[in-house]
């Protein structure tokens, strides 16, 4: 036996564990309980004095941190990208690439590919999320216009040879001619397809919705917002009562009522909590790009120089606190959108997202007064430890 964690705050995927333990044997987790009925000794044993020990994050929508962008296309500038976010909770995250030149993006796929299938020493890379280049102008929020594109299946058939497996969300603008080919042959293929910077009728969305899409990008940012007398994607993603929806949850985004709105229609177990955060996150003078864009640090938000909100400043562990704080989920559940809720849209809730036997030790050491993140462990092995 490996690694034992014992008088530990066990958040599990609907109540938290009090005075529990976790063994860790190879990397997974090989039994959760009670301290008082831990069936063996492990040879090393961590007691947690009641500190709280969480499911590892999974984002599925990081463009960048530590001052690095997702198109950077240098495996070791990624992984500071990694390294940043490993020490706010995330143990696992998409790497999500903003509409580029075409070759840039598959220059991109091609480092996320490499790096996915060697590891990065740290957090999981589980893939890349092409946010475009499919997406409509009218909503291109920080995309640059001229990097957009009309759905085209031989260039999407590009893309993914370049991400060699590793490409697992394509997010795109279902009113677009050639959006229900696209979307076919997407599903089709085993890509989880997601609607995002959209100008959709209620209608087209709930026609893609059909087709397969299974995830909104950042709900309520990037599309046309909801009306009662015209309820657009927004609204048509709130009813469907088929979709997931990724939230970003800071104060700049999303007010907390419509989040709580997307709670309370979506139900708790289709809501993702991402953070669509950029380099800014962790930067060490504040300023960034996003794509080819510069991007500067501003009260808590990530905006082109033109004031434009371009992605955020968000962490996990800030999205987490936001849930709990400012939405008032319970604390299994805001971990649940952060973690098992995620690992759900990509199919991987299998091996990743909870505390279980048989599940990577993906975990968290939370501080309880905050869930200030003091240590993250991927595979049973701690990659980031905060002094505390
Ligand atoms: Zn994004």
């Amino acid at each position: 036996m490996d690694l034992g964690f014992i008088h530990c705050s066990v958040i599990l995927e609907q109540e938290i564990l009090r005075d529990g333990a976790i063994l860790v044997q190879n990397g997974v987790i090989s039994w959760v309980g009670p301290t008082s009925e831990l069936p063996i000794q492990p040879k090393k044993t961590k007691d947690l004095g009641g500190f709280f020990i969480s499911p590892g994050y999974i984002d599925l929508h990081v463009h960048g941190g530590g001052g690095v962008d997702s198109t950077i296309a240098e495996p070791e500038q990624i992984k500071v990208i990694c390294r940043t976010h490993e020490s706010f909770g995330t143990t696992s995250l998409c790497l999500a690439l903003v509409s580029s030149p075409v070759e840039v993006t598959t220059k991109a796929l091609a480092a996320i590919s490499h790096l996915a299938t060697i590891g990065t020493g740290g957090a999981r890379l589980i893939g890349a999320y092409l946010e475009g280049p499919f997406i409509n102008p009218a909503r291109c929020g920080a995309h640059s216009t001229k990097n957009i594109l009309e759905p085209d299946l031989e260039l999407m058939s590009r893309f993914t040879h370049a991400a060699g497996g590793w490409l697992r969300i394509v997010s795109l603008a279902p009113e677009l001619p050639g959006s229900d080919n696209l979307i076919d042959w997407l599903v089709k293929s085993g890509f989880v397809v997601a609607i995002g910077h959209t100008s959709a009728t209620c209608e087209q969305t709930l026609g893609a919705i059909k087709r397969g899409c299974k995830l909104a990008t950042h709900l309520f940012n990037g599309m046309k917002p909801f009306h009662h007398r015209d309820p657009n994607a927004a609204g048509a993603v709130l009813a469907s009562g088929e979709i997931t929806a990724e939230l970003i949850l800071d104060e700049t985004h999303l007010h907390p009522i419509a989040a709580r709105l997307a709670f309370n229609a979506l139900g708790n177990d289709r809501v993702v909590l991402v953070t669509d955060a950029t380099s800014v996150v962790g930067s060490p003078d504040g300023r960034g790009s996003l794509g080819q864009k510069s991007i500067v640090f501003d009260k808590g938000a990530a905006y082109l120089e033109n004031g434009v909100l371009a992605g955020s400043a968000l962490t996990m562990a800030d999205a987490v606190k936001n849930a709990i704080d400012l939405c008032k989920l319970d604390i299994p559940t805001a971990v649940r959108c952060a973690s098992l809720n995620p690992a759900s849209v990509l199919s991987l809730d299998d091996r990743l997202g909870s505390i279980s036997a048989g599940k990577y030790a993906d975990l968290l050491v939370l501080d309880p007064s905050d869930l200030r993140v003091l240590e993250s462990y991927v595979n049973g092995e701690r990659v980031f430890r905060s002094p505390y």
